[in-house]
Parts: structure tokens; C-alpha cells; sequence
């Protein structure tokens, strides 16, 4: 069942996920593993050789690498970690489970999955129908809560993604996409024209979902083929008017808002340039990255000041972030040093999002 989180504990979390090793990976005696689990809330990146040994897949080999530099055997602290043997179940029920008592309060949360291409981001959220990611965990918990509720409820979602600092509509049909235009409204910020739908049932919110995902713009790039280059952003407004609860609390409604955010790939533009036009999506990838790992560490220091206006992204989730809202950061990595540089970038990344 789900739980709100204590009183004086923080609004933010962040979480690390490291994937298993794939195939290819496996099969390539090149690699080894970078990222050593040494607790739930801890990681050694490029952990230390014991002597002649040296991790392969979490096996010790004997093996000396003459060539390999000195490791970095750095220490990164996190809530929790989530390592390669842990389900999304694991992940779900461990460290997301408890936002849904907090919308149902009333309170805004975000879920975001940060990390490169390859890391694990789209398998975190939105997953399989074997393995459900944490999104359609979540949609079937907030539909089970509500049918418990003694409420009149109003669901309704709305899917976009910002690529290249436009916003776009993912649940409308269009060959010629406009970009929407961002408007201040009071404390929050509003997408002009952004489509609103009201489904029946959770799984009817899922399908609606996977429309949008047909949608989402998809780059092949030298790096990785099934790279993402935008941020994808399904929120669902939960609005509820409770019943009959005597006179003086009847006809109060609750409304909150849940976000849940596949970033766009975290590595560095350089990595993946081969023309002007990727420079520019990179360049703004990061922006939209940069402004929201500023907007979550201002967060977290306590911060009057929070650099919202910075990017698209943190200006939409301006309401979502911060104050009473909850909010949930998944980094996720590899554990193979063939993508070392941008495991050590995202380490560094959801360190800085948050000091703990
Ligand atoms: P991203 O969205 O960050 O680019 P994906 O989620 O598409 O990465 O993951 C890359 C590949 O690794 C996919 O084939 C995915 O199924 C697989 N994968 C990622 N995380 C896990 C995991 N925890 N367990 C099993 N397979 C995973
Ligand atoms: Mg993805």
C-alpha cells in the first residue's frame, strides 16, 4: 500500500539504476564493469583492481590490464541504488509507490529518468508488457486508489515533447506540427493550446500513452540507432470533489498534477555530432539538462532564488518542482566502461542535482 513520505524528509530523491550487462557487452572481452553495487545507497565507479583481479560482469578475473590508467575509485553517494539484478517491480515498489498518497493529498510529484542513450531511461518508465516500467505502475495504482475513494474524480493526461526548446503535442494528429508557445499563468506555467483527454480506465490511459509515443521524434544517430533526442512529458491531473463528508468539508476539491519525464539523452553533443543541425539539438538537450539539474540542486540547497526561466522544460515543470511537490530523479547507467565517460558524467550529474 502506499505511503506518504515522513514530515522534514525531503521532497527530492534521487535514484540510481544500473542495467544489466547486455549481450554484446558480455560477449566483448573488452568490457568490464565499471560501476561496483557496494550498498543500497552507495556505488564505487572504476573501482580499484585487487591486485591481479579485476571485475568482469561482477566476477573477479584474473587479468592484469598494463594499459588501463589509474582507477578513479570514487565513492557516489544516492537514496538508493538499484542494481542489475533489481526489477522495475523492486524500483517501483521501493521508491515510487508513495507518490501516489501524496497526489492524493493534493500534491504535485515528478518522476524523471535521466541518463545516456542505452542506459536504461524508456525501460525504467515506460518498460514492456513483460516488465512494466514505472509509468503504467503507476496508472494502475492511481486507478485502484480512486475507485477507493469516496470522491467524484476527473482524470485527464496530456503527452508532449520538447525537441530543440519546441514544444509538441504528442496526442494530436498533425503533418505540420506548430510548436506551442509556454504562458505564464499566476504561480504556474500553461501550454497554449496543449491537448487534454479524459481516459476511462488505466488501461485506456496506456493506450492513449503509446499513441503519443508513435509520435515522439526519433533520431538514428552514429552513436546509437534508437537514440532520443527530446524530452518526453506525460502528465495526469487528478482533480477530486469528495462526497458527502458533512457540511463543512463537503464540495472541497482536490487537484494536483503527476509528471513523469523520459529525458533526453544526457550524453554530450560532441559524442554523437556529425553536422550543424545535431549540434544544435545537442547543444539544446543540454540547456534543457543544465537548467534542471540547477532548478533541482537550488531545490535541494533550500534556495530563494530557482533558475526556472532557464529552458522549456523547467519552465513547464515550474509548479511541479519544489514547494509541497515530490519529486523522484532516476539516473540510470551501464555498467560497461565502453560508455564510461557518460557513466562518470551522470554519476556527477545526479550527485550535483542533489548533495546529500
Ligand atoms: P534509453 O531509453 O536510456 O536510451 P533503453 O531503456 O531503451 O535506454 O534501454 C536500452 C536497452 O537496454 C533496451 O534494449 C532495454 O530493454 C535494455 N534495458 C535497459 N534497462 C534494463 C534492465 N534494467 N533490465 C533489462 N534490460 C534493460
Ligand atoms: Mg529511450
Amino acid at each position: 500500500s502506499s505511503k506518504t513520505v515522513a514530515p522534514g524528509s525531503s521532497n527530492i530523491k534521487v535514484l540510481l539504476r544500473v542495467r544489466p550487462s547486455n549481450k554484446k557487452e558480455l560477449d566483448d572481452n573488452r568490457w568490464r564493469d565499471v560501476v561496483e553495487v557496494v550498498d543500497k545507497d552507495l556505488v564505487i565507479f572504476d573501482p580499484k583492481e585487487e591486485e591481479d583481479f579485476f571485475f568482469h560482469h561482477g566476477k573477479k578475473q584474473t587479468f592484469r590490464d598494463i594499459n588501463k590508467k589509474q582507477p578513479k575509485n570514487l565513492q557516489f553517494n544516492f537514496d538508493r541504488v538499484f542494481g542489475p539484478e533489481e526489477a522495475t517491480s523492486d524500483v517501483y515498489q521501493q521508491s515510487i509507490q508513495g507518490l501516489i498518497g501524496n497526489l492524493m493529498n493534493g500534491y504535485n510529484c515528478s518522476v524523471f529518468a535521466y541518463g545516456a542513450t542505452g542506459a536504461g531511461k524508456t525501460f525504467t518508465m515506460l518498460g514492456s508488457p513483460d516488465h512494466p516500467g514505472v509509468t503504467p505502475l503507476l496508472m494502475k495504482e492511481l486507478y485502484d486508489t480512486l475507485q477507493l475513494e469516496n470522491a467524484d474524480v476527473d482524470v485527464a493526461c496530456s503527452y508532449l515533447e520538447i525537441y530543440n526548446e519546441h514544444v509538441h503535442d504528442l496526442l494530436v494528429e498533425s503533418s505540420q506540427p506548430k510548436p506551442l508557445q509556454l504562458r505564464e499563468d499566476g504561480a504556474s506555467v500553461m501550454v497554449s493550446d496543449l491537448s487534454w483527454h479524459r481516459p476511462a480506465s488505466a488501461e485506456d490511459l496506456m493506450s492513449i500513452l503509446q499513441a503519443g509515443n508513435l509520435r515522439r521524434t526519433q533520431h538514428p544517430t552514429d552513436a546509437n540507432k534508437e537514440s532520443s533526442r527530446s524530452h518526453a512529458v506525460f502528465q495526469v491531473l487528478v482533480k477530486m470533489k469528495k462526497r458527502c463528508e458533512g457540511a463543512a468539508r463537503s464540495g472541497q476539491v482536490r487537484c494536483a498534477k503527476l509528471s513523469m519525464i523520459d529525458l533526453a539523452g544526457s550524453e554530450r553533443a560532441a559524442a554523437t555530432t556529425n553536422n550543424k543541425s545535431r549540434f544544435t539539438e545537442g547543444a539544446n538537450i543540454n540547456k534543457s539538462l543544465l537548467a534542471l539539474g540547477n532548478c533541482i540542486n537550488a531545490l535541494a540547497d533550500g534556495l530563494k532564488h530557482v533558475p526556472f526561466r532557464n529552458s522549456k522544460l523547467t519552465r513547464l515543470l515550474k509548479g511541479s518542482l519544489g514547494g509541497n511537490c515530490q519529486t523522484v530523479m532516476i539516473a540510470n547507467v551501464s555498467p560497461s566502461n565502453a560508455v564510461y565517460e557518460d557513466t562518470y558524467n551522470t554519476l556527477k550529474y545526479a550527485t550535483r542535482a542533489k548533495k546529500i
